[in-house]
């Protein structure tokens, strides 16, 4: 007799997780199936906080190294040992894939270990690791089974000499010549890392330009800034092949339009061209879903096209984000429940973790020419901005853009120190479809990095002041 749920969801990561401990909270029978030998997904174990960890580590080496001196603080020479670091990132995601196992037990949620795959309406088979199967009954089947790196032709991936982003965050050494393929932004964060430990790193991108998809200004200025620090660029080119010899990698590449070949040494090759939604082995015909030619299931407000199957994550549609996946994965646990679920996808803000950092909530300028909508615009650099200039943290600025007539926000865009907490104020304001003015007139606390925030805001009816 299989085992009776109100809820199975198929993968335990923020999509699962999530979508598990709220359907818990709310008082339906729940089983969450994880391949992996920890919860957490993509996220904890080998995403957002193992790389985290490693800027974090990394960004404070630097600080160590290049500016302590300046500020008095003399610490004589500096080491680093790699080994140690690399402890510290293990231990939170130790600490953190523990945490949602906790969660799981409080909130009455069944972790099921082993390969889950649909067989049918309401049946779900789990292989365990000993190859025992196992029969679940649901009324609802949430997939959250995340994505994976998406291979460059060509170039097979061995995870040491040739790695996607797990593999360069677990690293043995420093390399001395890293090749980052693709200027996106993982790419950008483990090239910084490893930049910041010592590697001379250099990024190839097929588009013309770093961080694609963000507003154009960002991404112009986060590029300058990246060099300044010493990473260097290989814009419009691409990368043909990647012979292994004995000591070294030979990287050839070409311009993305074709000719122009150059050969390129390294130690290490980074692939990081993106990644696709992972659906292997989901049994997803036997209840005739779908997948596009991306690999992505589709959803009507999280639904698929199967009755009783519902979809969340980096396997929709959507930005890959962790935080998207996880108000998905809410939001169906509260559908499940019969209550109002719902994400607001015009204000998920998207972080890029580097130094500085760079985050953008919104539309972008160039996005709002192409869709003809009249805006106004204001912007404000941290070099004029107090705190900063305490901190020596002057590089960046923040643009806020609002609509021409009725002044509602519509996007914002910031490079500088802790982007990511600021841009928290302006994704609150965006959900209750805020003014710029309101928070031009909120008072903000002084010496803050907030308050180039509000600045950028008085800058779009034109009356900063700190200038
Ligand atoms: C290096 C890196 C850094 C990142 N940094 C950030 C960041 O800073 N911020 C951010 O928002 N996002 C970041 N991301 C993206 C983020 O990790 C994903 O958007 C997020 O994990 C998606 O969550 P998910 O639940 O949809 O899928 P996942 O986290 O991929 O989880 C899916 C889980 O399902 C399991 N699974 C798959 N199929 C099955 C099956 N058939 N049976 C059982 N289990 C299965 C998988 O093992 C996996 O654990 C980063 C990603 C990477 C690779």
């Amino acid at each position: 007799m299989a085992d009776q749920y109100d809820v199975v969801i198929i993968g335990g990561g923020p999509g699962g997780y999530n979508c598990a401990i709220r359907a818990g909270q709310l008082g339906l029978k729940t089983a969450c199936i994880e391949s992996r030998k920890t919860l957490g997904g993509t996220c904890l174990n080998v995403g957002c906080i193992p790389s985290k960890a490693m800027l974090h580590a990394s960004e404070l080496y630097e600080e160590a190294n290049k500016n302590f001196a300046d500020m008095g603080i003399e610490i004589g020479k500096l080491s680093l040992n790699l080994k140690k670091m690399m402890g510290q990132k293990d231990d939170a995601v130790d600490g953190l894939t523990k945490g949602v196992e906790f969660l799981f037990k409080k909130n009455k949620v069944d972790h099921v270990r082993g390969k889950g795959r649909i067989a049918g309406k309401g049946k779900v088979i789990v292989t365990g690791e000993d190859g025992k199967e196992t029969e679940l009954s649901a009324k609802n089947i949430v997939i959250a089974t995340g994505s994976e790196v998406t291979p460059l032709p060509g170039v097979e991936i061995d995870e040491e000499r040739i790695v996607s982003s797990t593999g360069a965050l677990e690293l043995k050494e420093v390399p001395k010549k890293l090749i980052v393929i693709g200027a996106g932004v993982i790419g950008l964060e483990l090239g910084s890392v490893w930049r910041r430990l010592g590697a001379d790193v250099t990024v190839v991108e097929f588009l013309d330009r770093a961080l694609p998809g963000m507003d154009g200004e960002v991404s112009k200025q986060a590029k300058r800034l990246f060099e300044k620090q010493g990473m260097s660029f290989k814009l419009s080119r691409k990368v043909t092949g990647i012979e292994k010899l004995k000591t070294k990698l030979k990287v050839t590449t070409e311009a993305a339009k074709g000719g122009s070949e150059e050969v390129l040494d390294a130690d290490v090759v980074l692939v990081c061209i993106g990644r696709r939604p992972y659906t292997e082995g989901l049994g997803l015909e036997t209840v005739g879903i779908e997948v596009d030619k991306r690999g992505m299931i589709a959803n009507d407000h999280f639904k698929t096209a199967a009755e009783g199957v519902w979809v969340v994550g980096d396997v929709t549609s959507g930005p890959m984000l962790a935080h998207k996946a996880e108000d998905e994965g809410t939001a169906v646990a509260e559908l499940i429940a019969g209550k109002a679920g719902h994400v607001n996808y015009d204000a998920i803000p998207n972080v890029v973790y580097t130094y500085p950092e760079i985050a953008s909530v919104g539309q972008t300028e160039e996005q709002l020419k192409e869709s003809g909508r009249k805006y106004k615009s204001g912007a404000f650099p941290f070099m004029a901005n107090s705190r900063g200039r305490t901190n020596h943290t002057t590089d960046g600025f923040v643009k806020i853009l609002a609509d021409a007539e009725t002044d509602e926000i519509l996007g914002a865009h910031i490079v500088g120190p802790n982007a990511g907490e600021l841009i928290a104020e302006l994704t609150v304001a965006m959900e209750f479809r805020a003014a710029s003015e309101d928070i031009a007139r909120t008072c903000h606390a002084h010496p803050t990095l907030s308050e180039a925030v509000r600045q950028a805001a008085m800058g779009v009816e034109g009356w900063t002041m700190q200038m």
